[in-house]
């Protein structure tokens, strides 16, 4: 019997990271037992499309899925779906399912994912607020938008963005409600900002920044001046928390205050050497930034897949990669690779008034970010710029004449 073949994993969270590694682990040449918990009753889905093509009706169910159904049972994979776990013991080593079931592991990973965070103000509670994290919150939302009816999104957030666009494409009207000075203002520069609120507003979105939303009222949501907006539907999409419920009840280490994330290191492991957690619900070391963050997407729940996967196999660590993220909106795809901070200097490549350019976040002489516009080269060299922490003469970079492969050329 070799060594992973007498290990039993257990995977809590069958979404995008949880359906990652249960694949990885059987690619890896895992051979023990693998069960897959999940408490949404679908398998292991992509949710990008959840705000855009599949809202818009250009991407069907089955589209969906990470692997087809049948994946699993023929690897080997125990999936269970609709089944929620609500308790984990680091000591005994198991988990409790909602039924009062008792599963046992030797290795468990954490792949809980998170939450929609919701507003403290009166009405938030409403059934008929829509929230867009599962496909069942994008089939509720999908079945209100139509010509003629009116949507109103509070957040203008990634989110809360696609789904304006996609809203758009299906002939509704659009209002979004956002109380920063700008949209994107958490997780974009400015350029981008007045990039995306311009194409917007030219799309029909009435943008509405610096707004505070008071309540939700019956067909619509009262702002703190008094004003309101009448809605056919109302999408709340102001961000997300950790999912870290299960951890933090257990004594894993956690970031401080509630729903923050669950601590791992580098090969996703927690403070508990036999359990892992990955994906939206971790707090992880960042190597290229020197950093420590609870990243939300695709390529960070993958790699931290792959992180585990390989340690739990026993092969080699993988290399660290550069964080990386996509927004579509409209025919527009913005690509970011990095993380920008306070101070860094600003180059614009690009005119954005074309819908082609992207801005360069440098410290000093590096680039830390690109965040690109219909413009994959930039993406891709950014991003290679970035791991490799090559300098860069800001000028040249500033000068779509100089190809991206000549800036990356200078010493
Ligand atoms: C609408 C939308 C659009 C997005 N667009 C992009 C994009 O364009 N690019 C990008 O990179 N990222 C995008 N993301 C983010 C990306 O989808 C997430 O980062 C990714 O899904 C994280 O994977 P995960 O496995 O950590 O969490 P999830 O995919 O959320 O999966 C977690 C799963 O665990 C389940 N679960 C939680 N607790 C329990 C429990 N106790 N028992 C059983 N099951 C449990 C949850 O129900 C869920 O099914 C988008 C997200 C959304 C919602």
């Amino acid at each position: 019997m070799t060594a992973t073949e007498a290990m039993k994993v257990v995977i809590v969270g069958a979404g995008h990271a949880g359906g990652s590694i249960a694949a990885l682990l059987r690619s890896q040449g895992f051979e023990g037992p693998i069960v897959l918990v999940g408490d949404e009753p679908v398998a292991p889905y992509q949710r990008p499309p959840l705000s855009k093509a599949w809202l818009k009706g250009e991407a069907d169910r089955e589209s969906l899925l990470l692997r087809p159904a049948s994946f699993y049972a023929d690897h080997g994979i125990d999936l269970r779906t609709g089944v929620r776990v609500v308790s984990i013991s680091p000591a005994d080593h198991t988990v409790t399912f909602a039924d009062g079931a008792v599963e046992t592991w030797d290795r468990l990973i954490l792949a809980t994912g998170s939450v929609s965070r919701r507003l403290a103000i009166p009405g938030t509670d409403r059934p008929d607020l829509i929230e867009l994290r599962t496909l069942a919150d994008a089939e509720r939302l999908r079945s209100c938008l139509g010509a003629g009816r009116r949507l109103v999104i509070v957040g203008g957030g990634y989110v809360g963005l696609e789904a304006a666009a996609s809203a758009r494409a299906l002939g509704a009207e659009v209002v979004v409600l956002e109380r920063a000075d700008r949209v994107l203002q958490r997780v974009a520069s400015e350029p981008l900002s007045a990039f995306f609120t311009a194409r917007h507003r030219a799309e029909g979105v009435d943008i509405r920044s610096g707004v505070d939303v008071a309540g939700f009222e019956d067909g619509g949501v009262r702002l703190g001046d008094g004003e309101f907006i009448a809605a056919d539907a109302i999408l709340v999409g102001i961000g997300a928390l950790a999912c870290d419920g299960l951890a933090r009840a257990a004594g894993l280490a956690c970031a401080p205050g509630g729903s923050g994330g669950i601590l791992v290191d580098e090969t996703a492991r927690t403070s508990d050497p036999a359990i892992f957690a990955i994906g939206d619900v971790t707090v992880r070391p960042i190597p290229v930034h020197a950093a420590r963050l609870r990243l939300e997407s695709v390529p960070n729940a993958l790699e931290q897949a792959r992180q585990a996967a390989c340690a739990i196999t026993g092969k080699p660590r993988p290399a660290p990669e550069v964080p990386w993220f996509w927004s579509d909106q409209y025919d527009i795809k913005l690509q970011i690779a990095g993380l920008a901070q306070e101070g860094d200097r600003g180059i614009i490549r690009g005119d954005p008034a074309t819908g082609h350019f992207a801005v360069f976040h440098l410290s000093g002489d590096r680039i830390v970010c690109v965040e690109a516009v219909n413009a994959p080269p930039e993406f891709m060299a950014g991003r290679q710029l970035i791991a490799r922490r090559t300098p860069v003469a800001a000028d040249r970079l500033a000068d779509p004449a100089v190809t991206m492969k000549a800036v990356a050329a200078e010493p």
